[in-house]
């Protein structure tokens, strides 16, 4: 059982990882809430660099260059495939 003081602090803390993982998606980086996306329509799938940026390359390319598109997250959890406009299900983990 947690005390007041404890509840406050916990929430306090919640506030603050929210806001890091907010300003981690505004660098560019992928924070691992999901699973990494991967077209069948087109070939476009998401990759994490070692300094942690996502980035997308066709699957079947050679050097792996960032294609600088983005899946687009759409209300219902789904992703939106920048290249070809097919819905991919998101599986976010819990
Ligand atoms: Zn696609």
């Amino acid at each position: 059982m947690n005390t007041p003081a404890q509840d406050v602090a916990l929430h306090v803390l919640c506030e603050q990882l929210q806001k890091i993982h907010q300003q981690a998606e505004i660098a560019g980086l992928f924070i691992g809430d999901r699973e990494l996306l991967d077209c069948t329509h087109c070939g476009l799938q998401e990759d994490v660099l070692i300094d942690g940026r996502l980035v997308t390359h066709q699957a079947d390319a050679a050097d792996a260059t960032d294609s600088g598109l983005r899946f687009a997250v759409a209300d219902d959890g789904n992703f939106v495939c920048p290249q070809c406009g097919a819905v991919i299900a998101g599986d976010f983990f819990a």
